[in-house]
């Protein structure tokens, strides 16, 4: 892993996180995106070195949607950038980390994404996830 890149946070409501977050960072959103295969709309932040990425739901089938009705709002996962995702997801399989994704998928913000089972890390939904480039 090269470094902690985001970190995603579950809300019920995406203008009301909006005006919060921005009010506790100091800093507005640069941008907001939509997942349409995740049922997920994205809007990020930018603090220091890492990024704030605020989840919410697009339908009731949306993993947010689920993620919220279990457990409520707030922190959902950790994102590491790495450099070669196929080869990283190997390694961790190899390590007995279980994969939510065998294959990276096409994530927000230009990158190929894959998660890690909270089950395998300490209860940590982990995403790995690599900049697609131009
Ligand atoms: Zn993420």
């Amino acid at each position: 892993m090269k470094k902690l890149e985001h970190i995603g946070i579950a809300v019920q409501n995406l203008e009301e996180a909006e005006t919060l977050f921005s009010k506790l960072l100091g800093t507005m959103p640069y941008k907001r995106e939509e997942v349409a295969s995740e049922g997920v709309i994205t809007s990020f932040f930018n603090v220091g070195n890492v990024k704030i990425e605020l989840l919410a739901a697009t339908n009731e089938n949306s993993p947010i949607a689920k993620f919220i009705e279990k457990k409520g709002e707030g922190l959902h996962h950790l994102a590491f950038e790495v450099e070669h995702i196929e080869e990283e997801l190997h390694n961790k399989d190899q390590l007995g980390f279980q994969l939510i994704n065998k294959e990276p998928k096409t994530g927000a913000d230009n990158k190929r994404i894959a998660f890690l089972h909270p089950k395998s890390t300490g209860n940590v939904l982990v995403e790995m996830c690599q900049d697609k480039g131009e």
